[in-house]
């Protein structure tokens, strides 16, 4: 009934770089147990209840257990995860983080349903949610630096059920994006390229919000440049490097002054609309988050798939009723203050699994 040692030598935690490679690596549910084990305990497996580092007992049919050999106590792989719980099989949700991370344009719940032939929508609904509150970085830092922003707000239209364009309680979010640059050989000159990003969805374009998103997400004495909005008049008394330019729609000014911000804005409307047919105002925070997770990793896109289970071992994710109550608060990667209770929450975990 055991399976004894791991046929797959501990190393650090590589990752898949195709879906062939992928689906090699994780053909059954015992080699992502096997993964899962080498991601928490890198150095071997330490008894969470007495402490003993040793090989534990595994079992064929109970993948996701191990006992300890010391104290016969069982110990749950997916114990203080987001797949805490679960009834679904580990090669489902490796799939999804696999999907969701690395697929250009990220999934919505009814292709993701389709893709994995689960029988409820709700099911896929879930397990997306449940990995988006992965994909915040818990020592999200701020932007910006020899970095210049760009800072703005857009509505993004969320449902539009029977209102047509231009309705007013369409959310309202502010972004984020750092400058940089590069030489365009093609051009034969240096093109700037957006780097950093970050998202938050706000009540209002009020001075409050404005100023409270700038300190939150960009380190102070870094160049912001702005439209005319009297929100941000007060950024130089924060320490900030203010531009702002009065746009008045203009496409010049616009392209010249805050050229990356408005690109972000319209592939994130697209994305809105194309993948998810629009999402209402509760969930758009765990949408945000998880277009500024792939939007930050663009560059190295296969990364993201160990990220999310990484980060995921050790962050506990909405349930089903909470998110449908509203009683859960998606993550907000720009939160310092949340980011603090929840790496509290991890060091008392991994204290408490310490001991
Ligand atoms: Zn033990």
């Amino acid at each position: 009934m055991a399976r004894g040692v791991p046929k797959v030598p501990r190393r650090p935690v590589d990752q898949p770089r195709s879906l062939l490679e992928f689906q090699r690596a994780f053909p059954d549910e015992a080699a992502c147990a096997d993964y899962m084990e080498r991601v928490r305990w890198p150095d071997g497996f330490a008894c969470p209840h007495c402490g003993v580092v040793a090989e534990p007992y595994r079992f064929t049919a109970r993948p996701a257990v191990l006992r300890c050999r010391t104290c016969q106590a069982d110990t749950s792989l997916t114990a203080g995860t987001v797949m805490h719980k679960t009834k679904q099989p580990l090669h489902i949700w490796f799939w999804a983080a696999y999907l969701v991370s690395t697929q250009t344009p990220g999934m919505s719940a009814l292709q993701f349903q389709r893709q994995l032939g689960l029988s409820r929508y709700e099911t896929a609904f879930n397990l997306l949610h449940k990995l988006r509150a992965g994909m915040v970085r818990p020592d999200k830092d701020r932007i910006g630096d020899e970095f210049a922003v760009e800072v703005d707000e857009s509505f993004v239209g969320g449902r539009t059920k029977g209102k047509g364009r231009g309705n007013t309680d369409a959310p309202l979010v502010i972004a984020a994006v750092e400058v940089r640059e590069r030489l365009s050989e093609k051009k034969g000159r240096r093109t700037k390229y957006a780097g950093r990003l970050r998202l938050r969805h706000i009540v209002s374009r009020s001075r409050e919000e404005c100023e409270e998103f700038v300190r939150d997400s960009i380190q102070p004495g870094s160049t912001v440049r702005t439209d005319g909005h009297n929100g941000y008049d007060r950024l130089p008394r924060l320490g900030y490097r203010h531009e702002a330019m009065v746009l008045d729609g203009d496409h010049d000014k616009i392209e010249a002054h805050l050229p990356l911000i408005h690109i972000v804005f319209s592939n994130l409307k697209t994305w809105l609309r194309g993948t998810h047919h629009g999402v209402s105002a509760q969930h758009l925070q765990a949408y945000l988050n998880e277009y500024v997770f792939r939007f930050n990793r663009r560059f190295y896109p296969m990364t993201s798939f160990a990220s999310v289970l990484g980060i995921g071992s050790v962050r506990s994710g909405p349930t089903y009723r909470g998110l449908y109550d509203g009683d859960y608060a998606h993550p907000n990667p720009d939160k310092p203050g949340r980011v603090k209770a929840a790496r509290r929450a991890a060091s008392l975990r991994a204290r408490r699994a310490g001991r």
